[in-house]
């Protein structure tokens, strides 16, 4: 979200289209006039291999695309973004019948429906824990597998939900899609999803999460946020507060600024992360060598620090960004900034005023809310 939601009027429905350019295969059209849409703004769901569902995400809103299929198809599902003719998007199929059918089947009732990502009810599917390992005392990165009749790959800074019944209740918990910090691993290459997930011994989610076997499967929904990535690309200075497993979001868009930097692009990173404890910082040591490699400044600030700690100390504070963050007289422009806050509730309220205090604006400022 950003810091002010303004209300958007709906955008046009997308258009779309078919074709069966053999007895064996489906293609499936959707028209857009995104330029910059890619495979990750899309979400597709084949249910007992005869509904289909596509989700395509476009700026803060979600279209939907949703047909009971006339013969039963395949679970292999194939996106493309069409280079020729910009923001098409083409999804082949396969039937599982050879023969050319008489119509595409019948369109479900929310076919070609277009609302807000924060209305958008998601979809839930069956994902498969594959692996579970520490990272710090109380948290856990966990590796979920996806099934074949899904195609996900969730953009940067996006969330999923987990979702299981406790007693009749069912439990909902948002969690955001992280990689592995500074790693080569590529998001788009496998289809599983990490999280790091922080245990509550006093909640319900995460004690059912800490019983889950390798092998186990929970629901989990289709992704939901509002984060443009491409807001990096043109900013010099990006600013990432977060707090706890506010660090989350932070993951994808610190890989993502070390290749651009990389690739010589030239950009000022500041993380300033609060934590209670120095054993509850998530990922230090990998952080570390990221700061030493001078690719991102990390300034810890503990609330709660042992008599050992020498770092900054206290809650989020004007007196701390005044002097952690560039002024923005210094800086070159507001505009050339980005300002990411993501942690508590009250936290994120506190950080987003005293930003506002220093003199970014809502312009500048992402909240990432779930
Ligand atoms: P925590 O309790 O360990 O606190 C971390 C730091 O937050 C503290 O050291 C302190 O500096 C600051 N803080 C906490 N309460 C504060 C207050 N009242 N005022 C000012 N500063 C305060 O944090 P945690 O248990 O890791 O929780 C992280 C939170 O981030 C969770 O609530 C989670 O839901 C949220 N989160 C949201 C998203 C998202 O929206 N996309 C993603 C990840 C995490």
């Amino acid at each position: 979200e950003t810091a002010s939601t303004k209300p958007k009027s709906l955008p046009p429905r997308l258009r779309f289209d078919f074709r069966q350019p053999d007895s064996k295969s489906l293609k499936l059209f959707i028209y857009t006039t995104y330029l910059t849409l890619t495979t990750e703004n899309i979400f597709v769901h084949i249910e007992n291999s005869k509904k289909i569902s596509i989700l395509v995400f476009i700026d803060g809103f979600v279209h939907t695309i949703a047909i009971e299929l006339f013969e039963l198809v395949t679970n292999d599902i194939t996106v493309h973004i069409s280079t020729n003719s910009r923001g098409q998007i083409e999804i082949d199929l396969k039937k599982q019948n050879d023969q050319i059918w008489k119509t595409i089947g019948k369109f479900a009732s929310n076919h070609l429906s277009v609302c807000p990502v924060q209305d958008f009810e998601p979809i839930y599917f069956m994902a498969t824990l594959i692996k579970r390992s520490p990272v710090t005392h109380d948290s856990d990165w966990y590796t979920f597998s996806l099934p074949s009749n899904i195609f996900m790959l969730p953009p940067i800074g996006y969330h999923i939900r987990l979702r299981q019944s406790k007693d009749g209740i069912l439990i909902v918990k948002p969690y955001t899609v992280v990689d592995k910090l500074n790693s080569e691993q590529n998001l788009s290459s496998d289809q599983t999803i990490e999280l790091l997930i922080k245990h509550y011994t006093d909640r319900t989610m995460t004690p059912m999460l800490q019983k889950l076997n390798i092998g186990d499967t929970i629901e989990m929904s289709s992704f939901e946020g509002t984060f443009d990535y491409t807001k990096i690309n043109t900013c010099k200075t990006l600013i990432l507060v977060a707090a706890g497993t506010g660090l989350t979001p932070m993951f994808r868009i610190i890989n993502y600024v070390i290749k651009q930097t990389e690739n010589q692009v030239d950009m000022n990173v500041i993380l300033l992360f609060f934590n209670k404890t120095q054993d509850d910082i998530l990922c230090g040591e990998e952080l570390q060598t990221i700061s030493k490699q001078n690719k991102v400044i990390v300034h810890d600030i503990l609330s709660r620090p042992g008599p050992e700690w020498t770092g900054e100390t206290g809650y989020i504070r004007g007196e701390l960004l005044h002097r952690l963050l560039p002024s923005i007289s210094s800086t070159t422009n507001v505009t050339e900034t980005l300002v990411c806050v993501c942690g508590p509730t009250p936290f994120s309220k506190l950080a987003i005023d005293l930003l506002k205090e220093h003199g970014y604006n809502d312009n500048c400022l992402h909240l990432f809310l779930a």
